[in-house]
């Protein structure tokens, strides 16, 4: 896929967010909603994806903001893979007006100038839920709309983006992609 790089890697971070840190199926197992110490480690390697440079550990409240924007988040994408176009829509335009996401170019740590999401002086926690929110926003604006999903595989709620060339995907990970496979392949079996 040709996002915008930056774009690409917000995107990636809303969706490692969902998958680390909204409780649900991951794989035929419970995932339960990490807390304390967990919670820092999962949000910050979830948005350490939106950019090349190291982020440090997320403080603790700010992780906990964070999750919550995540809940929201999901239910955006759950939209989208259920066809539920408008709602998708406005439930995430909601996220991009109570985050207060807003452009603004910046040039910090001797970068060049770049294009954030989110007001200079925002809290951690809302600049981060804006940047995420705002690349989801991109995605849902074009065409590669479907490129968002949650994983087709029975006992799996994770979500995904598909940046492939054909746009085939429809699993959260290869993990998920074989059990079906494996148990496609133990019907035919069966039936035969
Ligand atoms: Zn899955």
């Amino acid at each position: 896929m040709d996002f915008d790089s930056h774009v690409s890697g917000t995107v990636l971070a809303a969706v490692a967010l969902v998958n680390a840190v909204t409780p649900g199926l991951r794989g035929g197992r419970t995932a339960e909603a990490p807390g304390g110490a967990d919670l820092v480690d999962a949000v910050t390697a979830a948005v350490q994806h939106a950019t090349t440079q190291p982020v440090p550990p997320v403080p603790a409240d700010d992780a906990e903001r964070l999750a919550g924007w995540a809940d929201r988040l999901r239910t955006v994408i759950e939209h989208v893979e259920g066809g539920r176009v408008d709602d998708a829509c406005t439930h995430l335009n909601s996220v991009l007006a109570d985050s207060h996401a807003m452009p603004a170019l910046s040039h910090h740590d001797g970068e060049p100038w770049h294009l954030h999401f989110h007001r200079p002086d925002a809290a951690e926690s809302d600049a981060w839920a804006a940047s995420l929110a705002t690349g989801l926003a991109v995605v849902l604006g074009n065409p590669t709309l479907d490129r968002l999903g949650v994983c087709r595989a029975e006992a799996c709620d994770r979500v995904y983006v598909d940046v492939s060339r054909n746009g085939t995907r429809r699993f959260c990970s290869t993990a998920c992609q074989n059990r079906v496979k494996a148990a496609a392949y133990r019907r035919r079996r069966t039936a035969s």
